[in-house]
């Protein structure tokens, strides 16, 4: 017996922003991240179209990247003054997941950060309001999810939440708003979604429901995440990695993940990786590491692709899209190989803790976990 869950509606194309008019209630809190949805002009029209619609609205704003404890219950603050009957998620996958726990603690005022951090320990939602999630990145599918990614600052630890209760009521996927990310952000949180969708394909908590998603979600991302960074005005590819986006998170938050993610998560805490970045580097080399214990689904994946390997063709995508192939050849990146060793047994124990662990289609050990990550540095 199991369960697929999805959000309630999923509004999705050029103009989709639109749906807000048609919105019935009194007052709504958009939540959203830095200035870039200010910046852009789709707040204001956030704004205007829910004036339409009769609902006044109030902005929380300032929600950053790996948003912390502290902003969530500012956050949950000004809401209870507002008493909103709509949360409406508008930015990054930084301020949609801010955004779920904020609601969470406007329903619940007493709960405590510790209350939620176990799985399932969320209590039902939806007494006071009702959530929307409008994406302006590509990548992480939190307008779908089951999750919440949120940082302890002042412990440096990231908890994601879990729990069904926190996948949006409505999804908003309208691609002209990621179409203002630049080139590289297009690019590394599009990798992202590439990442989701073969991990989904390949977990051992796939389903006929996941695969179909996630299947055609590789597709799309072969075909359009190249078209959408090297011409980010075309809307064709915009639109097509904003929905692949979408389906590879219905996938995701359904299967779960792989080791991908358990070695970027941990990769990414240490060295400041970016997410997306992380995953296009060591994608390849889990393709690879998996390659047997999945083999009937790779073949499906390359078939569907008309590839001989699929990790050589994720190679040549990362190529295409200007990713280097290892970390050390991050220009950015100011770590020696000496530093790497010292930090090299902490991270591959925490990447096999790490809970995307339990679905690779190959389980690993501590030292397949180093060896991937001394491959790919
Ligand atoms: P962020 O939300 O962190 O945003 C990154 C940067 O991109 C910000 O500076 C933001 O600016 C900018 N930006 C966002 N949208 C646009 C746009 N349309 N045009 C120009 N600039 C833009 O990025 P991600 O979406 O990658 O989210 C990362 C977060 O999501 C992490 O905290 C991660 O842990 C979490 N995550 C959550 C998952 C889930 O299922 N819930 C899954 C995977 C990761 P500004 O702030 O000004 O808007
Ligand atoms: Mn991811």
């Amino acid at each position: 017996m199991s369960t697929f869950l999805i959000p309630r509606n999923i509004e999705f194309g050029e103009n989709s922003l639109e749906a807000l008019k048609g919105l019935e209630g009194e007052r709504a809190v958009l939540v959203t991240g830095g200035s870039s949805m200010k910046r852009f002009g789709f707040l204001d029209q956030a704004v205007d179209y829910l004036k339409e619609a009769g609902i006044e609205s109030k902005i929380v704003d300032g929600v950053e990247p790996n948003p912390s404890v502290k902003t969530v219950i500012k956050g949950k603050e000004e809401m209870l003054d507002f008493n909103p009957d709509w949360i409406i998620a508008i930015g990054g996958g930084s301020a949609l997941d801010a955004a779920k726990i904020m609601w969470a603690f406007y329903e619940h005022p007493d709960l405590e950060f510790e209350d939620i951090i176990e799985v399932a320990s969320m209590p039902k939602l939806r007494n006071k309001a009702k959530f929307i999630a409008i994406p302006s990145t590509s990548g992480t599918a939190s307008e779908i999810t089951a999750f919440s990614v949120i940082t302890d600052t002042e412990n440096k630890i990231k908890y994601p939440i879990v729990s069904p209760e926190i996948v949006p009521d409505i999804a908003i996927v309208d691609p002209k708003i990621p179409a203002t990310m630049p080139a590289h952000i297009t690019a590394n949180t599009g990798m992202d979604v590439l990442a989701h969708a073969v991990e989904a394909f390949v977990s051992t908590a796939a389903s006929d429901y996941s695969d179909a998603l996630a299947l055609k979600a590789i597709e799309m991302v072969f075909e359009y995440l190249p078209k959408a960074v090297s011409n980010g005005d075309d809307m064709v590819a915009r639109e097509k990695m904003h929905n692949a986006s979408t389906m590879a998170g219905m996938a995701f938050s359904n299967a779960s993940l792989g080791i991908v993610h358990s070695l970027a998560h941990k990769i990414g805490g240490e060295l400041h990786v970016t997410h997306g970045l992380a995953n296009a580097i060591l994608l390849p080399y889990v393709i690879e590491f998996n390659y047997e214990a999945a083999k009937e689904k790779f073949e499906i994946v390359e078939k569907a692709l008309g590839v001989d390997s699929l990790a050589d063709a994720v190679r040549d995508l990362n190529k295409k899209l200007d990713i280097v192939p290892s970390f050390n050849a991050i220009d950015w990146l100011d770590y020696t190989e000496k530093d790497f060793e010292n930090i090299l047994d902490r991270m591959s124990k925490n990447a096999h803790q790490d809970p995307c662990t339990l679905t690779n289609p190959q389980e690993p050990t501590v030292e397949d976990m180093k060896q991937i990550y001394t491959d790919s540095f």
